[in-house]
């Protein structure tokens, strides 16, 4: 396709992902709130406040590429005890740092399954929803993994994506760029001793499609209604997506 992202051979891609995920999986989290100054909190707040999962009535829910666990703590957090979350990551590393921070708190209610994203090891129309944040740009072929989303949700099923954008507000444009080229491979460097897996971070952001093009992949897919907005002057996209 016309994306560079797609030039770089998909398995290589891949493995590169994977060793930037080992590399950093312990400092993580304190490296997202140190990247973001907390806004990523904010980002994951809204997308759970977008998808409103019930808080009386069975609730299936999948969160692909759920690393650390963020996404699935505050949708059990902001639902009923009948809702139960699959976080789904390729990294067992990354996944063994969630299991740790879940510990006993949501016995029974949470799962972890390490697996890829373009082949999910699960059934067909058995999710009431599915979320991916901040992954989807790192999966190699995004139109598998979305084909993949399309097919384990059951039919009224709901797709929501969050993924860095482009800051769409002059000047802070600027700013934003010397940030994520300067500032982010730098304090990566310093926090995980890993810079270069930031600079290759900071990277696979600008090569991710932009917003419209990114919602017309999501209906070929087979969604409909599909939306999309944008956080924080652009710095991040909301993308939802129905299954009918
Ligand atoms: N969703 C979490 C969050 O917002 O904090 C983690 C986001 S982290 C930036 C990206 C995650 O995508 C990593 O945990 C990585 O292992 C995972 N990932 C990369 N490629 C994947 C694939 N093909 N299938 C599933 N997960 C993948």
């Amino acid at each position: 396709t016309h994306f560079g992202f797609q030039s770089v051979p998909l398995g290589e891609k891949q493995g590169r992902v994977n060793e930037v995920f080992r590399s950093v999986a312990s400092r993580y989290d304190l490296m997202n709130d140190l990247m973001s100054a907390g806004l990523h909190r904010v980002w994951k707040d809204a997308l759970v406040s977008t998808l409103r999962p019930p808080r009386d009535r069975p609730f299936r829910h999948l969160d692909v590429a759920g690393g650390t666990g963020d996404v699935a703590f505050r949708i059990l957090d902001e639902s009923g005890p009948q809702t139960r979350v699959t976080v789904l990551d390729i990294n067992g590393e990354m996944l063994k740092v969630g299991a740790e921070r879940a510990g006993h708190r949501y016995e029974g209610r949470i799962d972890f399954v390490e697996a890829n994203a373009e082949e999910l090891p699960l059934e067909s129309g058995t999710y009431d929803a599915y979320t991916i944040a901040f992954g989807i740009r790192n999966v190699p072929r995004i139109d598998a993994a979305l084909r993949e989303a399309h097919r384990v949700l059951k039919p009224g099923g709901r797709f929501l994506c969050l993924e860095f954008s482009k800051v769409d507000v002059p000047l802070l444009d600027r700013i934003y760029d010397a940030y994520s080229f300067n500032v982010i491979p730098r304090l990566g460097g310093m926090v995980t001793g890993d810079a270069e897996s930031y600079q290759y971070l900071v990277e696979s952001i600008r090569r991710f499609p932009p917003p419209a093009a990114f919602a017309r992949m999501i209906e070929e897919a087979g969604f409909r209604r599909v939306t999309h907005r944008s956080l924080t002057a652009g710095v991040v996209a909301m993308h939802s997506g129905w299954k009918i």
